[in-house]
């Protein structure tokens, strides 16, 4: 298979931080052209049976998904798991376990946004979660901008939420090496998300990229709805550079947010080995 296919590998439903349902996805999905399709909710496979029924449904091809937070060098980053099986025990715990804390994490969260003025962000948070275990700061965004305190999301993360600013709060999440194991176990690929998106050091990106090839990774994000053009080059020369298989995904949330749509993105460039072309033994034709 080869690059110019219309693969979108990565996006999220009501089961996380999205606003469509699977089978929503599904749709807009294959209207806009996708051939090949994943859900990755952020540490949550609930929604795969439903997204895979709803491609069968709808005519498309599909891989199983998710997208594990995890904590390096201090920071979050977003490891995609593409083509498990989805009832896998190990993954499946795994999951659960990385979970478990957000809860706590967002009452702390609404704690500190009361110290500045603003009550009730728990409850309100809430009523934007479709998935009770999964609550994040994308549901808080929500409600800041539904009560008026901030324009849009990107006002929110600018001003609340994020490292400094009130509404932040430091949380562990998995080990690397963890959610590779996790993902690997159930039969699927590792992949490093949105590379650009951490502030890494080149020595900090450089140790994320050993180490995340150490514990088993193949894959990393090249063409993805959170790199500019720029990027793009710079993530293909990586891919490269470590042998490993490129990605593409949108990473769509929302209509009404998300700037790039399901598959609106450009192809990977030619040299470049597609996830899609290792895991061809994983993807469930409709
Ligand atoms: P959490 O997993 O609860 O820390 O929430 C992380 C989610 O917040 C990400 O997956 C994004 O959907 C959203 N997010 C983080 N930073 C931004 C940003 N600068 N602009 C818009 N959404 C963001
Ligand atoms: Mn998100
Ligand atoms: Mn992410
Ligand atoms: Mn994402």
């Amino acid at each position: 298979m080869s690059t110019t296919l219309n693969a979108d590998l990565h996006c999220h439903s009501v089961v996380s931080d999205g606003t469509l349902t699977p089978e929503a996805l599904a749709s807009r999905a294959k209207a806009n052209g996708v051939d090949l399709w994943s859900l990755t909710d952020h540490d949550e496979i609930g929604g795969q049976h439903r997204a895979l029924a709803a491609a069968r449904e709808v005519g498309l091809s599909y891989l199983t998904g998710t997208e594990i937070s995890v904590t390096f060098a201090h920071t979050t980053v977003h490891i995609v798991g593409l083509g498990f099986d989805p009832d896998h025990p190990a993954l499946v715990q795994g999951l659960k376990a990385t979970r478990g804390g957000r809860d706590q994490r967002a009452k702390d969260m609404a704690e500190q946004l009361v110290a500045v003025g603003i009550p009730g962000a728990f409850e309100g948070a809430l009523v934007y979660a479709g998935n009770p275990e999964l609550i994040s700061r994308t549901h808080f965004a929500r409600f800041l901008v539904e009560t008026g305190v901030c324009q849009d999301t990107s006002e929110v993360f600018r001003r609340y939420l994020t490292e400094g600013k009130p509404g932040f709060v430091p949380h562990r999440w998995a080990k690397l090496g963890d959610a590779i194991r996790w993902i690997t176990q159930a039969g699927g690929m590792a992949v490093v998300a949105h590379p650009a998106r951490y502030d890494f050091t080149p020595t900090e990106e450089y140790a994320l990229f050993s180490e995340f090839k150490a514990h088993g990774g193949q894959g990393v994000e090249v063409v993805t709805g959170s790199h500019t053009p720029a990027e793009f080059i710079r993530y293909t020369d990586l891919a490269l550079e470590f042998d490993l298989a490129a990605s593409r995904g949108s990473d769509f949330h929302s209509p009404s947010e998300s700037h790039c749509d399901l598959g609106e993105l450009p192809p990977l460039n030619a040299q470049l080995t597609p996830v899609w072309e290792r895991l061809a033994d994983r993807i469930h034709a409709p």
